[in-house]
Order: structure tokens, then C-alpha cells, then sequence
């Protein structure tokens, strides 16, 4: 028997989908959240964006800014001539003789995430801190330690992964030279009012999938033989990569700016 439109337009609108579709997300009635102005499973409260995730690991999402895809390196500062820029081989990103820190163009922070790839030069010369130096600076002056750490042994704050001079990874997670290793970083930038340190810089390293610093605090800016201290800069800073006179390559580089779910 056919049934009557009646009955079908009943079960095609009352369906569960779209009765639960109505409903409110959440709740009012329930206590506050502290420190927030939402409620426990306040439905009111702002939605995550939705963002495309990558297709593989290490891949940019869709809300990254990529600051070198293997092309060009117009998302950094060019040195003025006679001075020498990094050249692009074969996709990569290399220190040049003469060269300096590849900086970028733009400013980020204050709170980071970073994904970069990069690999030590083969064959290994030189060994402790002369074997595939460089380094990942945020703001310009905070620096997580780029070095061939494989089978080469150094000061264990200034080895792969290290917050340099400040504190050694977990674990030694490297890779051999010649073979890309990845860093995702997650770098808190600290927060000044005025000349006052209100917050410091927090860093989250994870070497090849391995987390090698979990929510370190800084002491202050990185340096060699030096206790660091803070001084007062912008909540936004450069991304720059380390020319220590060794070829890394760098590739895959990208990075988002975080921020607070209710604040977007
Ligand atoms: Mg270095």
C-alpha cells in the first residue's frame, strides 16, 4: 500500500536529523566556567574554525602561512649588494658563504606554531659544534638548535634541539646527515608591559615526531656562553634561520599564529 503524503511529509520533517539539527547546541543552566564568561557546554560560545588539514604529516593546513614551499624565498628579506643571498637548490634553502641569517619578511606572534624540515650536510665534516650548525631563531634572538647530532657528541645544551644554552632535548631524536629531520615548534613569545616582563617565552620542540622539549620556560634570549636575559620587543618578531658557515638545507616551512578560540 502506498503510503498517504501526509505520513511522508510527517517522517520527512520531524526526521532525528533535523529535530536534533533545531535543538540548542549546549546549555545555559549550567556554572560558569572560571576565569571565561561561558557556561560549561555553553552552546553560545564561539565555534573553531574549520580549517583544512593537510593531506600528509608535515603537510601546511589550509590557514598556514608558508614562509618557503622549495620555489623562491620571497617571504624573506634580500641582502643588499655586494652581500650574497641563500640560494634554492633543488628545493631547498642554503646558507651561502657570506650570506648571514635568512630572515623573514613579515613579523609573527606572539604564540607560534612552526613546522620546518632540513637536513645536515653529507658527507659529516667537522665534529661538536662545527658539524652542520644553524639554528631557528624566534623574534630574531630565541634560538632552537640546528646541528648534526648524529653519532657527534657536544655541550648537550647546544645540541639538536636544544633551547641553546639553556636546555638539552629529552632525548637525542636525530637522524644521520644527509637524511631531513623535522622540528614542529610550538613557541609561546613572551609578554611586556612596558619594559616589564609580564610572561615569559615558553617553547614545545618535537624532533622528528619525538617531543624533545615539553613547555620549557626560557630564561631569556639564547646565546653562547651567556645567561640570557629578557628585554622588552614587540609582540610580533622575525622568523630567521642561522648561517653558521655549514650547508643545511631547509625546506617545507611554514607556521600559523595562535590564538585563543574565543578571540578569532
Ligand atoms: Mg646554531
Amino acid at each position: 500500500m502506498k503510503p498517504h503524503l501526509s505520513l511522508l511529509l510527517a517522517l520527512t520533517f520531524t526526521s532525528p536529523l533535523l529535530a536534533q539539527d533545531a535543538k540548542p547546541l549546549g546549555y545555559q543552566d549550567t556554572p560558569l566556567i572560571p576565569g571565561t564568561q561561558w557556561h560549561v557546554h555553553d552552546g553560545l560560545r564561539p565555534q573553531p574554525r574549520v580549517i583544512t588539514p593537510g593531506l600528509n604529516p608535515g603537510d601546511a593546513p589550509s590557514d598556514a602561512i608558508v614562509l618557503f614551499n622549495g620555489k623562491n624565498l620571497d617571504q624573506f628579506k634580500k641582502n643588499a649588494d655586494p652581500k650574497p643571498n641563500w640560494a634554492v637548490e633543488e628545493g631547498c634553502a642554503v646558507s651561502v658563504k657570506g650570506a648571514g641569517y635568512l630572515e623573514s619578511a613579515g613579523a609573527f606572534g606572539p604564540d607560534i606554531q612552526l613546522h620546518i624540515e632540513w637536513a645536515a650536510p653529507t658527507p659529516a665534516s667537522g665534529t661538536g659544534q662545527g658539524r652542520g650548525n644553524s639554528g631557528v631563531f624566534f623574534f630574531g634572538i630565541y634560538e632552537i638548535q640546528v646541528l648534526d647530532c648524529y653519532e657527534n657528541q657536544t655541550y648537550p645544551d647546544g645540541q639538536a634541539a636544544s633551547l641553546y644554552g639553556q636546555m638539552p632535548p629529552l632525548v637525542n631524536a636525530s637522524r644521520k646527515p644527509g637524511e631531513f629531520q623535522t622540528y614542529d615548534i610550538i613557541f609561546s613569545g613572551p609578554r611586556f608591559e612596558g619594559d616589564e616582563l609580564k610572561q615569559p617565552a615558553y617553547a614545545t620542540v618535537l624532533h622528528n615526531g619525538v617531543v624533545v622539549q615539553n613547555h620549557v620556560q626560557l630564561i631569556g634570549a639564547t646565546g653562547h656562553k651567556t645567561v640570557g636575559k629578557y628585554k622588552a620587543h614587540p609582540e610580533k618578531g622575525p622568523i630567521k634561520l642561522q648561517d653558521h658557515g655549514n650547508p643545511v638545507r631547509f625546506k617545507n616551512i611554514w607556521l600559523r599564529e595562535l590564538k585563543p578560540v574565543d578571540s578569532q
